[in-house]
């Protein structure tokens, strides 16, 4: 066990944010296996038709507008964008300028920086998609998940399969090159079959990105009210792994670089703005049950639209975007404890095909916590899942800290390793707490 830990704030100078995810919370309607904070406004509503989504972006402002105002601690511009959701395609373009002119006006934008948006098939026309990117979108993530109409039905989505056409069609005459598709694994009646069919179709679109994700059974959801995880129809175990390897077989032989556990893209397309999170990188959030990550203590904003504002009402008068005082206790986590930062960059890092550079975890946590955390992934090590490039496995724990390789790094091995993250962390986890 690791004792006596420290408190972080004395060894840690923490960076500024460069980055920012936008929770935009509305969909048509709620799909079966979603538990993310979202409004259901109907089929119909969208921009600045819909009262609700209006009020939501002049309160999303504010929120942006007024947050660090209490810190004399000069702000970085941002160099990642990213509209998550919910349905952001919900936002007409005006909406979505508004909220990046605020951005801009309140924290800067570098010239290259990255502006993703979600978007739902179905959802948005040539105009919008046009305007997005004349805003300054570099960056769509269309969310597919499969390309069986009986599965989209069955998911509850509210889009078909020619509706996934078009969107990719609409991407194009855009002239938007970097687009992402979101696929899903794990469903409901879903067999390999149907999988291996996705993919192709998926990769036949050419996209420069891919998020292949596998079902989790949340227990909110329709499905988790419908399913137990593991029964049928839901695959079983052996079955979703064989969805695991086909997906890192056929994308790998595809071109695309298998560089997160859930993420394929190609060479020079890789997610920068999600490669903040891996990196245990600090980032704001904003919006209704948006996380953010400042001086090494997280918290997520209320996940109800009238306790959010009413939240957004409090910082105006005190702080935003920082653990205030004026934060309702429950949305306060207990400050980040040394070993804290080290399960998450252990978890996060091992997330990444590249790993985690052994140098750098010695530097930020000493080599004595280097050295326990590859005594307890020893047997993971036997297993296959889990290896080590530039140094020799049992070298780590004989070598001082100055003479470890700068180009060593520990990681997951592909697909076994990534296919078996769980539980690995969870083994990690037990025995560092
Ligand atoms: S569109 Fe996305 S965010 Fe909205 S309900 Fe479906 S899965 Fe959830």
């Amino acid at each position: 066990m690791l004792k006596n830990i420290n408190p972080i704030s004395r060894t840690i100078a923490w960076d500024q944010p460069r980055a920012a995810y936008l929770h935009i919370p509305f969909c048509r309607r709620r799909c079966y296996y979603c538990d993310f904070p979202v409004a259901v406004v109907g089929d119909h509503a969208r921009g600045e038709n819909s009262g609700a989504i209006a009020q939501y972006v002049e309160v999303l402002c504010q929120e942006i507008e007024f947050t660090g105002l209490d810190t004399t601690v000069s702000t970085q511009p941002l160099e990642t964008i990213f509209f998550g959701g919910g349905t952001p395609s919900l936002l007409s373009v005006a909406q979505l300028d508004r909220i990046l002119q605020t951005l801009e006006h309140r924290f800067g934008m570098t010239a290259d920086a990255e502006i993703s948006i979600e978007i739902d098939p179905g959802t948005f026309d040539l105009p919008q998609i046009q305007g997005y990117r004349s805003a300054g979108v570099n960056r769509v993530s269309l969310g597919v998940q499969a390309f069986q109409p009986e599965l989209l039905t069955l998911c509850g989505r509210t889009h078909s399969v020619t509706d996934i056409y078009a969107a990719v069609e609409l991407i194009h005459q855009a002239g938007i090159l970097n687009f992402s598709l979101d696929l899903i694994s794990g469903l409901p009646h879903q067999t390999l079959e149907h999988w291996q069919a996705s993919l192709e179709a998926a990769i036949a679109l050419a996209p420069k990105h891919l998020s292949c994700y596998d079902l989790i059974v949340e227990p909110v959801t329709a499905f988790g009210r419908q399913y137990q995880p593991g029964d049928q129809p839901l695959p079983s175990d052996t079955a979703a792994a064989d969805m695991y390897r086909l997906a890192q077989k056929l994308l790998s032989a595809a071109g695309y670089d298998h560089y997160e556990v859930s993420n394929y893209g190609q060479p020079g397309f890789q997610c920068r703005h999600n490669h903040v999170y891996w990196r245990n990188q600090p980032f704001y959030g904003f919006g209704m049950g948006a996380a953010s990550y400042l001086e090494g203590q997280r918290f997520t904003r209320p996940r109800k639209t009238r306790e959010y504002y009413e939240w957004v009402e409090t910082q105006k008068l005190s702080i935003s975007n920082t653990p205030a005082s004026s934060l309702p206790s429950s949305f306060i986590p207990p400050p980040s404890s040394f070993q804290d930062l080290l399960l998450d960059t252990l978890m996060l890092g091992f997330r990444l095909a590249e790993g985690l550079s052994l140098v750098e975890l010695a530097q930020q946590f000493g080599k004595p916590s280097l050295d326990k955390v590859c005594h307890c992934l020893q047997l993971h090590y036997e297993q296959g899942w889990v290896e080590v490039v530039g140094v020799k496995w049992e070298a780590i724990t004989q070598l001082p800290s100055e003479a470890l390789p700068p180009t060593a790094r520990i990681k997951l091995t592909d697909p076994e390793g990534f296919l078996f993250s769980n539980q690995v962390l969870a083994d990690l986890f037990a025995e560092l707490e």
